[in-house]
């Protein structure tokens, strides 16, 4: 199963690369510096109700509030 191992780190390179390019500009790397992330379901009812606060961030859409949750003291 070699493809779906290169595949993997394929994608873990690329998350990688997303996550350098947010903290250069300070963004939360899972919502994007919006502070709140959609559901699928969003897509077809936009409705407020389906925003969720950033888990990864608190909410905040900061890199460095996203930064302390990956490395939790
Ligand atoms: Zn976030």
């Amino acid at each position: 199963m070699n493809i779906i191992r290169s595949i993997s780190s394929w994608n873990a390179g690329r998350i990688e690369k997303k996550i350098n390019e947010m903290k250069d500009i300070g963004n939360c790397p899972d919502c994007k510096g919006n502070g709140f992330i959609t559901t699928i379901a969003s897509y077809y009812t936009p409705s407020f109700d389906l925003l969720y606060d950033c888990p990864g961030c608190n909410g905040t859409g900061q890199y460095s509030e996203w930064e302390m949750q990956q490395n939790p003291m």
